[in-house]
């Protein structure tokens, strides 16, 4: 690690599709909802003593993110190739609830980054006055304004929350109530706050300076997750995967990566992977990775072609499935690119 003091005039772009940070609650109703950007902004004047100039955009409808679509993914990811070459950083505000989810999609749709993208919220409303907005917030684009000898210090997306910025598709939500809400179990944080700003300089995404920015438009959202669970029968699991069009599926695995080796199960996965429907292999456990092979539980999807999710997690499975499916027709191409780590998603 290595304290950095933040740079002065970066110019950075706050864009806001949402969260809890920007609610308020209704006084009819004591629910929370969505307001103004601009009254967000009043509520954090210390925004001004940064030294940055801070360019804000919003959603036209800012939303819970608990009703992010792929549109909407596509709608951050194309104000980012807009304005790319207009800011040295971006901070996403974003519900909690998904933001795992969406900051790995936006992993994978941006290739060659060489600048950062932060994504932030909070548990308490910014005029909340126990919030963890305005930490969040500032850091946020603190560490989106860092520069080396004229270069961002990070090249990636990242996830800041609760003092800790982290690698964005090695995250998931791990508490509802705690202020520290996001956690990477696999992967160590990319930088800390206290007293200093300190940079984990090993771990931070090393790009390729000589590639141009390519945005990805095209993600193909005919997935299932499926998690493995004592008593599956198969008349529920066939219903899980009755869907015509379906073109790939999750499976959250127990441990290692097990699941059962009933006759039944091992069929319906083999009859999948025939009709060109990749199966990938997350474990449901938040640490660790898959090891096909290690149990007999695991052997026999080994052998029929189920793929290794080592230790990616769901969210970025499912992101890293939407892009690869969208973008590959052969299947066993789709299954080597997912086996390798494409944004340093996967060990
Ligand atoms: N339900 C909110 C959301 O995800 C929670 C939050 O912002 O923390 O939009």
């Amino acid at each position: 690690m290595s304290n950095e003091s933040p740079v002065i005039n970066s110019t950075i772009l706050l864009i806001y599709t949402g969260g809890t940070i920007g609610m308020v609650k209704d006084p009819e109703t004591g629910a929370l909802r969505s307001f103004d950007f601009d009254e967000l902004l009043l509520r954090i004047p210390e925004i001004k003593l940064l030294d940055h100039e801070i360019d804000t955009i919003s959603f036209e409808h800012p939303i819970d993110s608990s009703d992010m679509k792929i549109e909407d993914y596509l709608q951050i990811a194309a104000l980012i190739e807009t304005y790319y070459d207009q800011y040295d950083g971006f901070v996403i505000l974003h519900g909690s609830d998904t933001m795992s989810y969406t900051a790995s999609a936006l992993s994978f749709m941006l290739e060659n980054l060489k600048k950062p993208i932060i994504f932030t919220g909070s548990q308490l409303p910014i005029g909340d006055l126990r919030t963890d907005a305005k930490e969040n917030l500032i850091t946020s684009i603190q560490l989106a304004g860092l520069k080396d000898r004229g270069r961002s210090v990070i090249n990636e997306v990242g996830l800041y929350f609760e003092y800790k910025l982290y690698r964005a598709n090695r995250t998931t939500k791990i508490n509802a109530e705690h202020f520290e809400a996001f956690a990477s179990l696999n992967y160590p944080a990319l930088a800390e706050s206290g007293v200093h700003l300190s940079i984990n300089h090993p771990a931070l995404f090393i790009p390729n300076r000589r590639k141009k920015l390519r945005v990805h438009k095209k993600l193909d959202q005919r997935i299932v997750v499926i998690k493995m669970f004592p008593g599956l029968t198969p008349e529920v699991f066939d219903a899980m995967i009755s869907a015509e069009s379906l073109k790939g599926i999750i499976l959250e695995t127990y441990g290692s990566g097990n699941t059962t080796t009933a006759e039944w199960f091992i069929t319906k996965i083999k009859e999948c992977i025939k009709n060109n429907i990749p199966v990938v292999n997350v474990t449901q456990c938040s640490g660790g990775s898959v090891a096909m092979g290690q149990y007999e539980t695991s052997v026999q999807l080994k052998r029929i072609g189920v793929i290794n999710g080592k230790d990616i997690t769901t969210e970025a499975a499912l992101g890293k499935m939407m892009h690869l499916l969208s973008n590959l027709e052969d299947r066993e191409r789709f299954k080597q690119m997912f086996e390798t780590s494409l944004r340093g998603e996967m060990s």
